[in-house]
């Protein structure tokens, strides 16, 4: 198991930009096709943002279109966790950082490859690994 990472609302707004603090901590969707992470198709790792767990490989990214980087898997499924979301009048599956509770985004079954699956994920809640 991971450890978990857990702080005050104060101190992650301190350690986050506003951005950043609007997802993880509030569960904010930044606009489509803002984030910086969209179009990048650089190997590596994308980590959680705010506490640095892996999240997603640069091999499960694809072009979903949808303005959000997109992944068909995350890179360890101990990693992340899965919530109901119903809020919005909308039945989704809400995508968590299981190591410090941040909101990630949602998973979709409509996604492309083995496992059909689309997590759309908040470029604003993410940070990239570059491999090197
Ligand atoms: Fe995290």
């Amino acid at each position: 198991m991971t450890e978990k990472v857990e702080k005050t609302e104060e101190q992650w707004q301190e350690e986050l930009t506003p951005e950043q603090y609007e997802v993880l901590r509030r569960k904010g969707t930044e606009r489509p096709f803002s984030g910086e992470l969209n179009f990048n198709k650089e190997s590596g790792m994308y980590r959680c943002a705010a506490c640095g767990s892996d999240l997603f490989s640069s091999d499960a990214k694809f072009d979903s279109g949808t303005g959000w980087p997109s992944f068909t898997e995350p890179a360890e499924t101990p990693n992340i966790l899965l919530e109901p979301d119903n809020k919005f009048g909308m039945k989704r599956t809400e995508v968590v950082c299981a190591t410090c509770g941040g909101h990630l985004g949602h998973v979709f079954d409509d996604g492309p490859g083995p496992t059909g699956q689309r997590y759309c994920i908040n470029s604003a809640s993410l940070e990239f690994d570059k491999e090197t």
